[in-house]
């Protein structure tokens, strides 16, 4: 499919001073009111610990200490961090959210994994006849040595199961159940370790500390796999339809059973049930790719990539779907901007559907670029409807293949600078806002060419489709 350039681009008439887009208010705390309360929390067990004036020990010792109060904390704040919050992950974004709890993590498990090994006393864990004092031993009981072991190792394998999860035999399904549960687990074990052998922590406020969050961890789970289920049960949706769209791409409609309760923002996405009961452990994330104006019915446009998605034609018409969400601040509604870059890489056209689609049912007047590249022209998803957006919208279509056919007219290749260079026209575009969305990889390339070309990295707004990046 050729380019398609439908109406002379206003910004491009004219270049005088555009103004900067400004970005929209979000729900949920601010980040750097998130970051202080985070490290209130962090450091209130090394508070608690300090005011209890004990005599010091050996440098080492304290060292010790510190990390395992340290990394316990954090891998209690996990669970917080995982649980899909709108108020914690609202404002800094969910994938901000996401990455920052499994970069936590790793730093977690390094405090917690050395603690043992730093104190002075080797790892000799109970006095020994020649030690009557006991000070040439860590002074720990039988249970607490089990549980301080068992957690240890417990950890180590959660975390190293995080990190190579793809490398797997078993389903995404399995390995999240376990990684909730396992890591209850730790934190169970965790703390009975750190009541009954830290020297602190058998300090009562400490020793509540600990057990509130505990408490605060098991609810986490309670919320995320019994409560919210439980509130989807109200927003039934009924799959309407399921469709081969393009090649290895599927389009999946719904309908709300009960309009009017579910409400988002053109570009979000959801936590996505279908043809299952919403406790199922069964759910994927999906942008949504039709527009808030055209509710109660909703698109998904989804590529096959796994168990999941390549069964799509085995969900039954009529069946329910629930929907969590919407989540993700890949929208454009709040912000001010002249004009929209959008650039899609394959089903990273799906949030774009639907910012070209509420873009036109609001009838809006400002210029918008498309940028959608894929290998060959099969991959192209609702390639006829972009051409009627372009004549409905003041908005400029440029297809990129790599594997162009025979006589094709659009751009060739994949995206790189010198492409978006032939696009993005600075400064008259320095009023638009960017949107990107596709491989991660593609994202990367695309932003720092942006970054490059002069476009204020806060001006792009990016959704990745994978939160584990290794
Ligand atoms: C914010 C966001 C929006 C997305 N939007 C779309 C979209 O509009 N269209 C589309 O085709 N794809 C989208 N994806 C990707 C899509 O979620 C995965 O391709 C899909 O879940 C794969 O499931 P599977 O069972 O077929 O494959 P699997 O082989 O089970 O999973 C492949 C990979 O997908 C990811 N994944 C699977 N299940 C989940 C889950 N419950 N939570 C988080 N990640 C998971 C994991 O990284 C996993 O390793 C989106 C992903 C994210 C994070």
């Amino acid at each position: 499919m050729a380019e398609a350039r439908l109406s002379p681009l206003p910004a491009e008439r004219e270049v005088a001073a555009p103004r900067t887009p400004s970005a929209p208010r979000q729900r949920g705390i601010p980040g750097p009111l998130l970051v202080a309360l985070y490290l209130a929390l962090v450091l209130a067990p090394l508070a608690i610990a300090a005011l209890r004036g004990e005599p010091p020990r050996p440098w080492r010792d304290e060292l010790a200490t510190g990390l395992a109060l340290l990394g316990f904390v954090v891998l209690f704040l996990e669970f917080l961090l995982s649980g899909r919050f709108r108020t914690i992950s609202g404002r800094i974004g969910i994938d901000t959210t996401m990455r920052a709890h499994q970069l936590l993590a790793r730093t977690a498990l390094f405090f917690l994994l050395v603690h043992p090994f730093l104190y002075t006393s080797g790892l000799q864990p109970f006095p020994m006849p020649s030690d009557p004092t006991g000070r040439a031993s860590l002074g720990l009981t039988g249970p607490s040595i089990l549980t301080g072991v068992a957690a240890w190792i417990l950890l180590a394998l959660l975390v190293v199961l995080a990190i190579g999860r793809d490398q797997l035999p078993f389903r995404y399904e399995a390995w999240r159940a376990s990684h909730g549960l396992g890591a209850l687990l730790v934190a169970g074990l965790g703390t009975h370790h750190a009541i009954e052998a830290g020297r602190y922590s058998a300090d009562p406020w400490l020793a509540g500390f600990w057990l509130v969050l505990l408490a605060l961890s098991a609810l986490t789970l309670v919320h995320v796999y019994l409560l919210r289920p439980l509130g989807l049960l109200a927003r039934p949706w009924r799959i309407d339809s399921v469709e081969r769209i393009a090649d290895r791409t599927w389009s999946v409609r719904l309908v709300e059973e009960h309009p009017g309760r579910f409400r988002f923002r053109a570009g979000q996405f959801v936590w996505a049930t279908l043809d299952r009961s919403p406790f199922s452990l069964i759910e994927h994330p999906f942008s949504i790719a039709s527009a808030p104006a055209d509710l109660p019915r909703l698109e998904f446009v989804i590529k096959e990539a796994g168990d999941f998605t390549s069964r799509l034609d085995r969900l039954r018409i009529g069946g329910r779907g629930y929907l969590e969400g919407p989540h993700g601040n890949f929208a454009l509604e709040g912000w001010q901007a002249e004009g929209v870059v959008l650039i899609a890489g394959g089903v990273g056209i799906a949030p774009m559907l639907s910012l070209l689609r509420q873009a036109a049912a609001e009838g809006d007047r400002r210029p918008w670029l498309l940028l959608y590249g894929n290998r060959h022209v099969g991959q192209i998803v609702h390639g006829e409807e972009l051409e009627a957006l372009a004549s409905r919208l003041d908005l400029r279509v440029v297809h990129l293949l790599g594997e162009p056919p025979e006589g094709w007219k659009g751009e060739v290749g994949q995206f790189d600078r010198a492409l978006l260079a032939r696009h993005v026209e600075l400064p008259a575009m320095a009023g638009r806002l960017f949107f990107v969305c596709g491989p991660p990889a593609m994202i990367d390339t695309v932003e720092r060419a942006l970054v490059d070309l002069g476009v204020p990295l806060r001006h792009i707004v990016a959704e990745r489709f994978r939160y584990d990046q290794g």
